[in-house]
């Protein structure tokens, strides 16, 4: 039986990890819940899941996470240790009753957690693709130092480690991972700046949280992957390609040295690279319907059009720029989206916010992971007056 802490239990990951952990109660328990401000939500996971420990944002939201378990009935007696912030989720994903960390809280509030688990040597499911954009470098040498492997949950980085075990990594040449083109793959340029949120929030292919189901409207979602695929990997970025194929059955493909490419085919479920992160190396039971292929199929892949997707090129560039470049891109990018999302900016504004304050923000070399908060904490400061100041224009 292994126990886990999941980092993020309320979001659209963390509801999908608890639904594989009820396919296998024989096998996984939860040991901690760690959640930002849905009370409502995590106090009906704590009283199905019973975890020992439960982690809000803040004391506030414990004292609603209060109410909402009394309103809930759940004695007493059963709660478990109820805790907030950013220590407590250190706390819990390195206690020695966790085996397991899933990390699947959104942004770089992730990051802290994931890193001490690293060097608690956990095993790590990881979805919180903030955490290598914005520290990679940090984060891959605690791994290689005490031998934690971080499982990628993402789709396309998952689909990679499959694909990746066909071979010997040195035979990999390439990465080639796949983006559904996000809502806007048919829309002319000269459309894109009347775009509304609710038209940006509509993906084609995955349900997903709202910061990045944006990211993938723009392809800043897979510049992040690409990011994340050359530290996960060691690819360096002119050896990752991004092709677009909107049905998202291919979720990566890797080509090996003699020029075969093997692909990673599955149906677009995240219980299943979820499932495939908990139970690795080992593979159980599909958690979702498997592919019907007795229908008809068609398989299409298309380049990326570079003048309507600029971000992708933005993050590109900062795996060239190095240091701190990528966690500025994070940092700027969600300050960009939620301006965007609150109608101060336009659809096309994403882009060019992130892009202003990458050339504002000089990249360091941190070597800490507090040098790196830093960095984002800057970045999202000069962000927010490159937004104010468009919206005075
Ligand atoms: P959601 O927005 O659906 O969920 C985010 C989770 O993070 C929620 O549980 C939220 O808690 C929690 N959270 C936010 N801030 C804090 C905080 N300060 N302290 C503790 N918890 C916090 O995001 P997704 O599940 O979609 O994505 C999670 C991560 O996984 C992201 O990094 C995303 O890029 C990545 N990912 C997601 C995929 C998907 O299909 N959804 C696919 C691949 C990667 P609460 O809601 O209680 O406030």
């Amino acid at each position: 039986m292994r126990a886990l802490t999941l980092l993020g239990s309320t979001g659209s990951i963390g509801v999908s990890t608890l639904d594989v952990v009820r396919r296998w109660p024989d096998h996984f328990r939860i040991y901690a819940l760690v959640a930002g401000r849905n009370t409502e939500l995590l106090a009906r996971q704590i009283q199905e899941f019973r975890p020992q420990v439960a982690v809000v944002e803040t004391d506030n939201t414990r004292d609603t996470l209060i109410q909402n378990l009394v309103a809930l009935g759940l004695p007493k007696s059963e709660w478990p240790g109820l805790l907030h912030g950013s220590q407590a989720r250190v706390a819990a994903s390195t206690a020695p009753e966790c085996d397991f960390v899933l990390s699947a809280i959104v942004g770089v509030e992730g990051l802290e957690a994931t890193y001490a688990a690293v060097r608690a040597r956990k095993q790590i499911g990881l979805a919180n693709k903030e955490v290598l954009v914005a520290s990679g470098e940090i984060v891959m040498r605690a791994a290689h130092e005490t031998g934690t492997e971080l499982i990628p949950v993402d789709s396309e980085h998952n689909g990679a480690h499959q694909a990746l075990r066909c071979g010997d990594r040195k035979e990999a040449r390439r990465l080639i991972l796949t983006a559904s083109g996000g809502p806007f793959r048919n829309t002319p340029l000269e459309d894109l700046a009347s775009v509304t949120p609710e038209q940006a929030l509509k993906h084609p292919t995955w349900k997903m949280g709202p910061r990045i189901t944006i990211d993938s409207a723009t392809m800043m979602n897979k510049g992040f992957e690409v990011i994340e695929a050359c530290w996960l990997f060691g690819f360096k970025a002119d050896e990752v390609d991004v092709v677009i194929h909107p049905s998202s059955s291919v979720h990566a493909m890797v080509e090996y040295e003699d020029g075969s490419v093997m692909a990673q085919i599955s149906t677009t479920d995240m219980r299943m690279p979820i499932q495939y992160a908990m139970t690795y190396p080992e593979r159980w039971d599909a958690p979702v319907p498997r592919m019907d292929w007795s229908q008809p199929r068609t398989l299409e892949f298309f380049p990326p059009d570079g003048t309507k997707f600029p971000c992708l090129r933005l993050a590109y560039e900062t795996i060239r720029a190095g240091g701190t470049a990528s966690c500025t891109l994070n940092a700027a990018d969600e300050i960009a989206v939620g301006a965007f999302l609150n109608g101060e900016i336009p659809y096309p504004g994403i882009a060019e916010v992130v892009e202003e304050t990458l050339a504002r923000v000089t990249p360091r070399n941190p070597s800490t992971v507090g040098e790196v908060l830093d960095v984002d904490r800057l970045s999202r400061e000069v962000a927010r007056r490159v937004v104010t100041e468009r919206r005075k224009r």
